[in-house]
């Protein structure tokens, strides 16, 4: 995860020079807020996957946790964020914006000061070149997705991600990949950090928005497989109907498109990478690189 400078509050700092002090309040209660965005290398040189909805969505985090102002506008995130990447001098990177909250230690937020950070590092694929191919294998965890109402599931609040720790901890040690998560009611909700989609009968089927994060690949990845000629039907989807399903793969800004081959020990479908997860990687990996029809619309090019 290293890089020669992280952006902090409009500087450059060198990477060893980046620290924060103990007393941080985001370390001690979890108050901050983060984002995960994506830059690949292509002809025209590092693009940035989606960055205008990345920073919304950062902001709005912000404002379900309930900043009264954010920092910085927008825009000053994305020059910030081009600047970051250039310095580094990275083609594919992945960026990691944080806010996190200093000065007085506390419960009350407001009594804080706000900071915002960008680092940036290069990373392959999060859950293994072999998983991209082959398919990987997860595990439904015995920990319960939030309840909505408890900490808010459309935020990548730092302080939820204690819950998806707890998963993914638990899921490696146990010999697995990854975590699936169900929501309070015993819906599929979705993963420690990607969302789920399943193939039944040529139809695609994910869980409904209301107890997710809204991932801005799940919408991409809706989008795209319109343009394959899949439809999506958005509605609640059970545990076993994902052992059921001919296909299942998650999908998140670390993943990318990542098939899943078993689940609970059971081999979904086959136990290989399916047809339709097969052509929407192609077809994202094509269009991340510049060379889909959607590039125009999707890629933030550094100059
Ligand atoms: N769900 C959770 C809980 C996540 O942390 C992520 C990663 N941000 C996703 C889904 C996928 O979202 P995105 O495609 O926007 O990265």
């Amino acid at each position: 995860m290293k890089s020669d400078y992280i952006w902090i509050d409009g500087q450059l700092i060198p990477y060893a020079e980046a620290t924060v002090h103990m007393l941080t309040g985001t370390l001690h209660y979890g108050y901050g807020a983060f984002e995960g965005i994506r830059a690949y290398a292509t002809e025209r040189g590092a693009a940035i996957f989606r960055l205008r909805e990345h920073l919304e969505r950062f902001i709005g985090s912000a404002r379900v946790l309930g900043l009264v102002e954010f920092p910085y506008t927008q825009d000053e995130l994305r020059a910030a964020v081009h600047q970051t990447i250039r310095v580094n001098g990275f083609q594919g990177c992945y960026i990691r914006p944080l806010l996190y909250f200093d000065g007085a230690m506390g419960l009350n937020m407001d009594a804080a000061t706000p900071h915002v950070s960008i680092a940036t590092w290069e990373w392959g694929a999060y859950l293994g070149d072999e998983g991209l191919e082959k398919g990987v294998h997860m595990m439904v965890s015995s920990f319960t997705r939030h309840h909505i109402n408890v900490t808010m599931t459309k935020a990548k609040i730092t302080g939820n991600y204690a819950n998806s720790v707890l998963a993914k901890t638990l899921a490696l040690r146990a010999g697995y990949d990854e975590a699936i998560m169900l929501d309070p009611e015993g819906y599929v909700a979705e993963c420690s950090g990607e969302n789920l989609f399943l193939v039944r009968k040529g139809v695609v089927y994910t869980p409904p928005r209301a107890t997710i994060l809204e991932g801005i690949t799940r919408d991409s990845v809706i989008t795209l497989l319109g343009d394959l000629g899949y439809s999506v039907v958005e509605e609640p989807i059970s545990r076993d109907q994902l052992y059921l399903a001919d296909e299942v793969f998650a999908c998140g800004t670390a993943a990318e498109v990542t098939p899943v081959r078993m689940i609970d020990h059971r081999p979904v479908g086959d136990g290989r990478r399916g047809p339709v997860a097969k052509a929407l990687q192609d077809l994202f990996f094509q269009t991340v690189r510049g060379e889909g029809q959607r590039s125009a619309e999707w890629l933030d090019y550094v100059a």
